[in-house]
């Protein structure tokens, strides 16, 4: 393919993943969630730094969405105090308290394993740190999400979880599972499973304020 053939499927690419984030950020706000479709990544640091207030606690749901847009490194010159239990010099004792006091901080910020056109957000879960922080605790949830995660129905967002989402994270975090060698969930019974609680988010939960943004990316797995 020549480079103007390249230049151009790559512009329809990122064309119908932007038309598809624009239709995802509607049935989410039909959903109650308060959701915006962004383009860049300056837009995104931007409208969140306006979030966060200075002295605010923020925590983040483990995310390589969140990583590779260095949204810590944005928070911490805010300055905000971070809540990270991976913190060098942690020990068990006082890992779990930081775990317990993201479950309340002020800004809570995590991606999703797959969102669906019908604007319903899934995620998996191993402590159930993340997807309880997701429903209720934090006084604000933050959402990030590229368009790499949007499926088209609830089926195609489990096939997503079992078929990258999950298999890819346990291999990143070298689990003894069967899906790191077979590249798919084999709904194992291993002590390693990483998948032990499953999150769908219809609508917004009740007492949450619940920000969602749709970035015209590839982002995490
Ligand atoms: S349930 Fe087990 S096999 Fe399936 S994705 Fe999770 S860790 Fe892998």
């Amino acid at each position: 393919m020549s480079e103007v053939d390249n230049l151009f499927v790559n512009s329809m690419h990122e064309w119908h993943a932007s038309v598809l984030g624009q239709k995802v950020v509607k049935a989410l706000n039909k959903n109650d969630f308060d959701a915006q479709y962004i383009e860049s990544e300056e837009q995104l640091l931007a409208k969140l730094s306006a979030m966060i207030k200075p002295g605010d606690s923020v925590a983040f749901g483990g995310s390589q969405t969140i990583k590779q847009l260095g949204i810590p490194e944005m928070v911490s010159g805010i300055p905000a105090t971070i809540l990270d239990h991976n913190a060098p010099g942690l020990d068990a004792v006082q890992k779990l308290e930081v775990m317990r006091r993201q479950q309340v901080c002020d800004v809570f910020i995590c991606s999703a394993n797959a969102i669906t056109a019908e604007g319903h957000i899934y995620n998996v879960d191993g402590n159930g740190n993340r997807v309880s922080a997701l429903i209720f605790g934090p006084k604000k949830v933050v959402v990030i999400a590229g368009t790499n995660k949007i499926c088209h129905d609830e089926a195609s967002a489990w096939d997503r979880i079992k078929s990258v989402a999950a298999p890819v994270n346990m291999k990143r975090l070298n689990r003894d599972t069967p899906c790191t060698v077979t590249g798919h969930c084999m709904d194992c019974s291993s002590i390693d499973r990483g998948c032990k609680a499953y999150l769908i988010l219809k609508n917004r939960p009740g007492l949450t304020d619940f920000s969602v943004f749709i970035i015209n990316k590839t982002l995490g797995f």
